[in-house]
């Protein structure tokens, strides 16, 4: 017996006693190996005309012996090629690189790569490989049981090709491996991993057929098998564009990515270049239901050259783009982990940097020529976006500027900033937005009327993270974000500044006196001609609005409060001010009462909470 060279045995070992929990990769590794082997063959045919160019890879069970076995017609391999593939794995550096964090790095190893061949360990005792190699005129079988070693015996077979016959491990409490002898099995792991393999893959098939001689009548029928082939063999994107219609896409989306639903754009890419690969993207109709949570896993499909090599590869979407789904495939990507895993490393970067800008120049199509699918898109994912644009300082925020859309006061729909820059009043030089939790609950802010009189647009804020963003990209095309409680509309109204100025002077003392009276609830108590019907508002000042109270003092780990700077704001022009004043006069412990009053009114306006329900109740009642 034969020893394994040292790497070997080490991943031989780990896949013996691997506890991955998608040991089913083996089959598309071994179907991966014999499609390239019939790749090999078929080059050579194309100058040797013997050659029997019936190609095709057969997986038979046997449920008596407890084997799998897989065999193609492909080039085959000699005495040498069995002792050198399979007797070492990974010359290359790929290993070296992995030593440290040996068993961590392995289930990762296995998860992205399979580790080819030897993935087989996962799933069986003994791998027998019967193989004769193209123009050879003996045979081999190199036979192993694990990690003791391999032996390579002279042996019979007659055709040109491959057979690799697994000896199923007993079935166990982790995985039950009869199963893989099941005709349902076979079909739907071929179907799930190899079904764009270009050869037909085939299985036997149990069939009830009549049998022969009996009457129509009085028909008996027996079980026969047939060969089946199990997968579609051509890529629907390796069809040419003009062939594939959007049926064709929407079918392809919905069987390959689980989806009832059509999705709401389909993208098909032919990228050609230093790197050459197609893509097949789609914009899903609906956020599944665990988008949003920690859960989700982004990613597209990559496949190298028909062959999946990962179900989702992460590094092919930044995270905004998280929800979007697809395939790429690329003829420049190698399933072989002897390569430098470091060198794929950078064409999948390549990759990814093209799919982004593929995916932000369609969507950014989809806004302009198909308006309605896009913001049924963004209702879904613009969240996604959102967070997007804020998270890591900000870093891209230009790319999704134009992505974003918000709820706009004057149109009563979502529209773009530049849409909203676009359409600003002459000498308007801000972008004004109000922030609350609701669309409706926006509309009735005290501070909302004032300006929507005098004609601005609003964008509402409904979203927690949408003031963190306009805080973050601070303007857009210059015009910086202003929340409308901090916006001053009577600017160039000099009649009403003199008016204001003036009564605040008249009220001077009063508004002192609330203002202490407040005292830790409110940073100032002041007259304002923001306001139109409403008596109160609530404003900031400082970096943190009430907005932004809300939503950090809403996470998880938020132990300690954060409060905004709040100012009380008084309508100047309210009759309730006239009121305050008599009372002032007349009794200075009811007008902590109003001032109390007129603070919680002003929370509740806002969307927080009462403060103190006991001490409110009491002073309206006493008002009352
Ligand atoms: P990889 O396929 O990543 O190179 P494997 O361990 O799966 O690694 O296979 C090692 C080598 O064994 C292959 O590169 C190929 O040369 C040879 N080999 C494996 N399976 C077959 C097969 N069915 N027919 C011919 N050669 C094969």
């Amino acid at each position: 017996m034969k020893q394994f060279k040292t790497e070997s045995k080490r991943i031989m070992d780990l896949m013996i006693n691997s506890i991955y929990t998608n040991k089913e990769i083996f089959l598309r590794e071994l179907i991966s190996n014999a499609s390239d082997a019939i790749d090999k063959l078929k080059f050579i045919s194309l100058t040797d005309t013997s050659v029997d160019t019936d190609f095709q890879i057969v997986i038979t069970a046997d449920k008596d012996k407890r084997t799998l076995t897989v065999e193609d017609n492909g080039v085959g391999m000699t005495e040498e090629d069995l002792e050198k593939n399979l007797g070492t794995i990974a010359e290359s550096g790929t290993l070296a690189f992995k030593k440290e964090n040996e068993i961590k790095d392995g289930e990762e190893l296995i998860g992205q790569f399979g580790v080819g061949f030897y993935s087989a360990f996962m799933v069986a005792d003994k791998i027998e490989v019967y193989s004769r190699a193209y123009k050879s005129d003996k045979a081999f079988k190199w036979e192993s049981e694990g990690v003791e070693g391999y032996t390579v015996t002279p042996d019979e077979k007659e055709t040109t090709g491959t057979k690799i016959v697994l000896t199923l491990k007993p079935d166990g409490e982790d995985y039950k491996y009869s199963e893989l002898l099941e005709e349902y099995k076979i079909t739907s792991l071929v179907k799930r991993y190899s079904d764009y393999i270009r050869y037909p893959i085939k299985t036997y098939k149990t069939h009830s057929v009549k049998k022969e001689g009996t009457s129509d009548d009085k028909p008996e029928y027996e079980q026969v098998k047939e060969l089946e082939t199990l997968n579609s063999m051509i890529p629907l994107w390796k069809k040419s564009k003009s062939e594939v219609k959007k049926e064709d896409l929407d079918e392809f989306y919905k069987n390959e990515f689980h989806d009832y639903a059509d999705p709401l754009k389909a993208v098909y890419a032919k990228i050609e270049g230093t790197l050459t690969y197609d893509a097949l993207l789609f914009v899903p109709s609906h956020a599944p239901f665990d988008y949003y949570s920690k859960d989700y896993k982004k990613g597209l499909k990559l496949y190298s050259n028909g062959v999946m090599i990962m179900e989702k590869c992460e590094e092919l979407l930044p995270d905004y783009f998280g929800f979007i789904r697809g395939i790429v495939d690329s003829a420049d990507l190698s399933l072989n982990i002897s390569r430098e895993i470091l060198q794929q490393d950078r064409q999948v970067k390549a990759i990814a940097n093209g799919i982004e800008k593929k995916i932000s120049s369609e969507l950014k199509k989809m806004l302009e020529e198909d308006r309605e699918n896009y913001e049924k898109m963004f209702n879904e994912f613009g969240l996604s976006l959102k967070f997007g644009a804020y998270a890591g300082f900000g870093m891209n925020k230009d790319k999704l500027k134009d992505l974003l859309m918000f709820y706009s006061s004057k149109k009563e729909k979502l529209v773009t900033l530049k849409e909203y820059v676009e359409e600003m009043k002459d000498g308007q030089t801000e972008i004004y937005y109000a922030c609350g939790e609701s669309y409706d609950k926006i509309a009735s802010l005290p501070q909302i009327e004032k300006a929507k009189d005098a004609g601005y647009e609003i964008l509402f804020f409904k979203d927690g993270v949408d003031e963190f963003v306009a805080k973050i990209m601070n303007d857009y095309d210059g015009k910086k974000f202003k929340s409308v409680s901090e916006a001053d509309f009577s600017a160039g109204n000099e009649e009403e500044k003199k008016e204001l100025s003036d009564k605040t002077e008249e009220y001077k003392d009063i508004l002192a006196f609330m203002k202490e009276s407040l005292a830790g609830k409110v940073k100032d108590v002041k007259l304002s001609t923001n306001l139109k019907t409403y008596p109160v508002c609530l404003s900031t000042s400082g970096e943190i609005s009430i907005e932004m109270e809300k939503v950090l003092n809403s996470m998880p780990n938020a132990n300690q409060k954060i409060q905004a700077e709040k100012i009380l704001e008084l309508n100047a022009g309210h009759k309730l001010i006239e009121k305050l004043k008599n009372i002032y006069e007349t009794d200075k412990d009811a007008l902590k009462k109003y001032a109390l009053v007129l603070y919680e009114q002003a929370r509740l306006l806002e969307g927080l909470p009462v403060e103190n329900a006991k001490d409110f109740v009491s002073a309206v009642s006493d008002i009352l």
